[in-house]
């Protein structure tokens, strides 16, 4: 029976080795989806960036086209000023040119403040780019690594599972049933060594009276509290 105990409590670590695996298995997969999406979001970011600057160029091209043409006419009343025979009419032909004058300076100034935000969009998009070319190499390594972390986990898994087949092979079939039905209930933890009187899955004493029935280690017998299947080990 100390030998069944002993076997149990050594299945117990090798479930919780299965276990650990098996969630770092399947939280891999994870890590690269989150992974990828934060690259994407970078990639996303810089198309956004370009769709900015290209709007801004547009609206500048077709702000410099209507300048070219207010020059044009600014220029053409210029010349027509020379034919003017009326001084109102002289008058009011200057007066128009000044006002086209003017909304041509505003104009420009649009251009000019225009040109000054695409200088600095495309700067931030040269970084941004450069940033995601530094980051895809990050990215890559990093998914190397945690698909071969991976890859070593299931090699491992596989390795371990075949090693608790074995082992439970020798364990009695109504230790195990019940190491079953106790890890069912309880989770990874269903064997408990028990010490100086204390159960160490719920750290509370046991009746000094089952701890003497325990040490004999001759019966399974459940924590009165917790109802992990209780293990005594004196050498522990
Ligand atoms: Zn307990």
């Amino acid at each position: 029976m100390k030998e069944q105990f002993r076997l149990l409590a050594e299945v117990q670590d090798i479930d919780i080795k299965i276990n650990k695996l098996r969630v770092n298995i399947t939280r891999s997969p994870k890590k690269i989806e989150k992974l990828e999406a934060e690259h994407n979001a970078l990639g996303k970011k810089i198309e956004f960036e370009q769709i900015k600057i290209d709007e801004l160029e547009k609206e500048r091209a077709t702000h410099e086209l209507d300048l070219q043409e207010s020059d044009a006419r600014a220029a053409k009343s210029k010349e027509n000023l020379m034919s003017i025979k009326s001084n109102k009419e002289y008058k009011a032909s200057l007066k128009e040119i000044a006002a086209i004058e003017k909304a041509n300076r505003e104009l420009e100034d649009v251009i000019l403040s225009s040109m000054g935000k695409s200088d600095k969009a495309n700067s931030a998009l040269a970084e941004m780019k450069q940033e995601l070319s530094v980051r895809k190499d990050e990215f890559e390594k990093e998914k190397k690594r945690i698909e071969k972390d991976a890859r070593r986990d299931e090699k491992e898994l596989a390795a371990v599972l075949g090693q608790r087949n074995k082992m439970i092979e020798k364990v009695d079939r109504d230790l195990k049933r019940k190491y079953d039905q106790t890890q069912k209930r309880l989770g990874m933890l269903a064997v408990a060594r028990v010490e100086n009187g204390v159960c160490h899955g719920c750290h509370m004493n046991i009746p000094p009276q089952m701890y003497n029935e325990i040490q004999r280690l001759d019966s399974v017998r459940l924590c009165p509290n917790c109802q992990r299947i209780m293990y005594y080990n004196k050498e522990e």
